[in-house]
């Protein structure tokens, strides 16, 4: 399907982009823990091709595929043709240009998704993991945490102790009950009984989820509950104040004694750039398929660590977006977990080669060129219903 050999590219240095297309997930959406819960039928995540001279590289966008196509159809005129070797410099242009239309939102999320593609591209054409081509690997592996949703307390032991059995050593639990009906005592209880399950050797956070609609729980709830986190060894509390309750958060991190992060549905490294710079966070957690892709995501990474905040990445969500976090953590030196789904289809079945834990419960960074991922492409043409034929090379 190549029109121009990678070597005759490199020599050039451009590889032209012929072709941008979306492929929305859906049957086997899983639950998420939202107020209006996600039905397996509904599609919130989109994979993007995007198809050059010389092969394919993919994105991931957390957005339905309407909304791609949406984007994709003003933001098409300005990629054909560009080079898909300068990543960060055609993501800036398509920023650019679409400052009136969308901007932060679906517009911006769909340029993370062809940003993560540029740079799968480029790592390809390079024969160099895209972590490489970010500033080096600090690491081969990282800790992956499972992420698992919160039910009653007498049910925690049953949604921990299996995932324990598949050899994770790291945990986050997070929004179904807590926090939302109202008793401190239930949501201690949740967190207790999830600490027994998992025993004292395991990392265990907690995500109160407060991006939930019409979440309920206020900066008293938020410092009461970080207090009683304390008691159960939790690394770190997650989103425990609405996504904009920017002073909150300032006066959270100041007086809670355990770890506060936060930021995974902020867009753009202006939105983040306040929390940072005032510290309203211990952790930020942007997530790459939102916020801008990977050129976006790692100029927030740097600007984390100029302010004193560790940065985790946020865009576990299919395959290709916990390549991307993989990828991201081998370039940062404190950036040693992230976070995985398991047993999601979009992140487990969609991968030609499935994710392996070694002895250790650690996750392999892959370290083949690009993100490092194949697509099972017959899974993909079952989950977005199009045709994958000819996407092969
Ligand atoms: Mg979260």
């Amino acid at each position: 399907m190549c029109t121009l050999s990678l070597k005759r590219a490199l020599y050039n240095g451009q590889v032209k982009i012929l072709e941008v297309h979306a492929y929305g997930l859906r049957g086997k959406t899983p639950e998420g823990g939202w107020a209006n819960e996600l039905q397996p039928d509904d599609c919130v995540h989109t994979l993007i091709s995007i198809r050059t001279e010389a092969g394919i590289g993919w994105g991931s966008v957390f957005t339905s595929e309407d909304l791609v196509n949406a984007s994709l159809n003003i933001l098409r005129p300005l990629l054909i043709g560009e080079n898909s070797l300068e990543p960060e410099r055609v993501s800036e242009k398509l920023h650019q240009h679409t400052f009136w239309l969308g901007r932060g939102g679906a517009v911006t999320h769909t340029i993370s998704g062809i940003d993560l593609a540029l740079w799968d591209l480029l790592g390809k054409a390079c024969g160099q993991p895209v972590g490489r081509l970010l500033g080096g690997r600090y690491r081969e592996r990282v800790r992956p945490y499972a992420s698992l949703l919160m039910r009653d307390p007498n049910q925690m032991a049953d949604v921990l102790l299996p995932v324990k059995a598949q050899g994770f050593r790291a945990f986050k639990i997070g929004w179904g009950p807590f926090g939302r009906r109202g008793s401190f005592a239930i949501d201690e209880a949740i967190v207790a009984e999830a600490r027994k399950a998992i025993g004292e050797d395991s990392l265990l956070m907690v995500d109160a989820g407060a991006s939930d609609a019409y979440w309920p729980g206020d900066f008293k709830w938020a410092l009461r509950t970080a207090e009683m986190l304390l008691d159960y060894d939790v690394f770190w509390f997650e989103e425990a104040l609405h996504p904009d309750a920017l002073e909150d958060f300032i006066a959270l991190r100041r007086a809670a004694k355990v770890t506060i992060a936060g930021g995974e549905v902020l867009t753009r490294r202006q939105s983040f750039a306040p929390y940072l710079e005032r510290g309203a966070f211990d952790i930020v957690q942007p997530d790459v398929t939102k916020c801008g892709g990977l050129s976006e995501q790692r100029r927030i990474a740097w600007m984390a660590r100029e302010h004193g905040v560790r940065f985790i990445p946020h865009g576990w969500n299919t395959c290709v977006g916990l390549a991307s976090d993989l990828q991201i953590a081998s370039a940062f030196a404190d950036t040693d977990l992230v976070e995985y789904l398991t047993g999601s289809p979009f992140i487990d079945d969609l991968c030609a080669e499935p994710w392996q834990l070694d002895a250790d419960g650690m996750l392999p960074i892959p370290d083949k060129p690009g993100l490092g991922v194949e697509i099972n492409l017959d899974r993909l043409a079952e989950f977005s219903g199009r045709s994958t034929k000819g996407l092969g090379s």
